[in-house]
Formats: C-alpha cells, sequence, structure tokens
C-alpha cells in the first residue's frame, strides 16, 4: 500500500519535494483492529501547523512517517464484530491508501441518500463542526445580526455564511480571493454581499458592504482583515477567531492589528476556539445539519483532486486558494 511521508520542514509556501510518497506492506489485522481501505482523504489548513517541527495545540508530524489527518474509507477486515467488512467509516489515518487501526479510532457513518462519503469530510464533518461552533456557540450568533465571514468560499466559511442566513441573519458578507468565488457566494450561497480581498483594501470593501457596521465576524484569516473587522464592528459585536491562514506560511511573526483600542472602546468579545474542544456538539450539529443538506438549505461544493500521489500538490493548491468549497483527494472508490 502506498502512503505520504513528510521528509522535509516546509519554509514558507510548502513545495513537492516536502513530500514523498512511500510504498509498504500493510501488518496483519489482530483482535480488535480494523483494515480500513481509504476512499477519500481531507487536506486542511491546520496541517501546514504540523508541518512546522513545534507543539501548538496539538503534536507536529514527525519526519519520514504518515501523516495524519481526516479520511474515510471502507472496512475491508475487521478483528472487532461490531465493525462488518463493507461498514464506512471516518477516522484520522490519511494520507495513506489503507490503515490497520484500533476500533477505538474509527467511527461508523451512516452514507445515505444523495450525499457523498465526501460529504463526511467536509460540510458534515470537521469543518461544518467548526462553522457551526463557532458561529453559534463561540460568537453567540442571533436573529437580526449582520455576519462577516473571511475564507467565505471554503469548506468552513461556505457553512458559516449559509448557517447564518438559515439562523435568521439580517446580513450576511463574505470575503474570498477571486471574482469566481465573489460570484459563488452571491449566486449559489445567497450571501447579501461579498467581496474579492484582492481587489483593494479590506477596511475600505468591509465599510462599504456594511455600512450598519458588523454584529458577529467569523475570521478565518487574520491579519488585516481581523483588522478591518475590528474596525466594521458595532458595539459589543462578538467574534469568533478560527484561523489565521493569511500567516500559516509566513517565516516571521506577523503584526498585529493596529486598532486594538477599539476592541475595548466597542466591548468586543474575541473568542479564539478550537473546534475538538467541542466534540459534545457533534451530535447537535447531525441533527441539525444532516438534514439541512440533505434537503438543499444547506448547500456545498468540493473541490475533489484525484489519486492520493496528488495529495501534497491538492494541499499546497488549497493554501494557495485553489479550491472552491472544501478540498479533498479521491484515492479509491
Ligand atoms: P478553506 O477551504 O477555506 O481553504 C483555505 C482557503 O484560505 C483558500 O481556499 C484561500 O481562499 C484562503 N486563503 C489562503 N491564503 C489566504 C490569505 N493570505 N488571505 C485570505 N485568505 C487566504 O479551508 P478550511 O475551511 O478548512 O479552513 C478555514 C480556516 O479555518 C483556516 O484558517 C483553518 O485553519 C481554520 N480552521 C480552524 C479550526 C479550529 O478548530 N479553530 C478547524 C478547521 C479549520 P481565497 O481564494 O479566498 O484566498
Amino acid at each position: 500500500t502506498r502512503e505520504i511521508h513528510l521528509v522535509a520542514r516546509p519554509e514558507g509556501a510548502p513545495r513537492p519535494e516536502d513530500f514523498a510518497l512511500v510504498d509498504r506492506e500493510l501488518p496483519e489485522v489482530g483482535t480488535g483492529e480494523i483494515l480500513v481501505r481509504n476512499l477519500a482523504i481531507s487536506v486542511d489548513p491546520y496541517m501546514r501547523g504540523k508541518m512546522t517541527g513545534v507543539r501548538t495545540y496539538t503534536d507536529p508530524y514527525e519526519l519520514n512517517s504518515p501523516m495524519e489527518g481526516g479520511a474515510i474509507g471502507v472496512v475491508e477486515g475487521s478483528g472487532d464484530e461490531s465493525f462488518p467488512e463493507g461498514a464506512v467509516v471516518v477516522h484520522n489515518a490519511g494520507w495513506r491508501e489503507h490503515a490497520v487501526l484500533p476500533a477505538g479510532q474509527v467511527r461508523p457513518v451512516n452514507v445515505k441518500g444523495d450525499i457523498p462519503a465526501t460529504a463526511y469530510l467536509g460540510v458534515l464533518g470537521m469543518p461544518g463542526l467548526t462553522a457551526y461552533v463557532g458561529l453559534l456557540d463561540k460568537a453567540s450568533m442571533r436573529r437580526g445580526d449582520t455576519v462577516f465571514v473571511s475564507g467565505a468560499a471554503g469548506a468552513v466559511g461556505s457553512v458559516v455564511g449559509q448557517l447564518a442566513k438559515l439562523k435568521g441573519a439580517a446580513r450576511v458578507i463574505g470575503s474570498a480571493g477571486s471574482a469566481e468565488k465573489v460570484a459563488y457566494l452571491i449566486d449559489e450561497l445567497g450571501f447579501d454581499a461579498a467581496f474579492n480581498y484582492k481587489d483593494g483594501p479590506v477596511m475600505e470593501q468591509l465599510t462599504e458592504a456594511a455600512p450598519d457596521g458588523i454584529d458577529v465576524y467569523f475570521d478565518n484569516v487574520g491579519g488585516d482583515h481581523l483588522e478591518a473587522a475590528i474596525g466594521a464592528a458595532n458595539d459589543f459585536a462578538r467574534f469568533a477567531l478560527c484561523g489565521w491562514i493569511s500567516s500559516y506560511n509566513a517565516t516571521e511573526p506577523q503584526p498585529g492589528p493596529r486598532n486594538m483600542g477599539m476592541i475595548v472602546a466597542k466591548r468586543l468579545s474575541l473568542n479564539g476556539f478550537i473546534v475538538s474542544d467541542s466534540a459534545d456538539r457533534t451530535g447537535d450539529f447531525q441533527r441539525e445539519m444532516v438534514p439541512a443538506v440533505a434537503d438543499g438549505r444547506i448547500r456545498f461544493t468540493e473541490t475533489v483532486v484525484d489519486g492520493l500521489e496528488n495529495a501534497p500538490e491538492a494541499f499546497i493548491s488549497m493554501l494557495g486558494g485553489g479550491n472552491i468549497g472544501k478540498m479533498v483527494v479521491r484515492v479509491g472508490t
């Protein structure tokens, strides 16, 4: 079977040479273990952080060993009677074609109807839960709020904007990095306004899109987006700080917002969060989101790259904005 190893720690933007495709023998499936053949693997921004040698909220990847990450696969061999062959499971042994795992490390998924299995890596998986928890719990979004989300055409952001509309937001504004993405937000996902942050200063474009200010900011980007959102915030606005992708490839510490004083003057709440701390919300999330996705109230797009060998390119492309919706790598059928 084949797997991808990290062979060098990227300096700045990752390069294909930082990864290697490695062949290896699969171990025997022991009692209490499961053999999974992966159908698709996830490439996510947080993986860039794990490629540095530094521990943040998770351990870094080790060099010359298989990387980890979200994946969905089919059980092909089972040493545990609760997981029959053919069952579909999600787990964290991505970046490879097969994995032998303790049964406790896989979670069954009831793939049904028209929803593809890959959705459980995106809209119905970790990124969807991130949007749900961030918007509802961390930013305490309420009916009538004006909501701004950056990285709006991506896996998390596209769910944030739609969920905000479903929950009665008065106005939803998104930013993204191309005209095609801006059109997608407005025409396909029902955003009220959207702009391309590459077209001009974020502060100016946001002020124009939100003349009455914003009540909620869902931050996927950091940097000048965060500064602009502080500038546009109404008193008592609530921010869910989810990611800071504008700095993930930075080799030097980046400057913070220059208008931090406004956090005090406007009595803003800024809540950083990591989705894994909110695993207890998974049941609520699934009860609400599976029907909403099934009946089309929440729409989703995937950018699918074929072949495990192309996973590093998919990851690099995602960091550079090459995806609309969730970037996934299909490794089997
Ligand atoms: P996306 O699907 O949004 O893909 C990443 C996107 O980031 C790209 O498509 C690109 O879109 C955008 N981007 C890249 N560089 C920049 C930049 N310099 N400025 C602005 N946008 C940029 O990824 P996810 O939805 O999976 O993740 C979104 C964010 O949420 C990330 O910051 C991630 O780390 C964070 N996250 C946090 C979690 C948590 O628990 N706190 C859990 C999951 C995700 P564009 O073309 O618009 O530039």
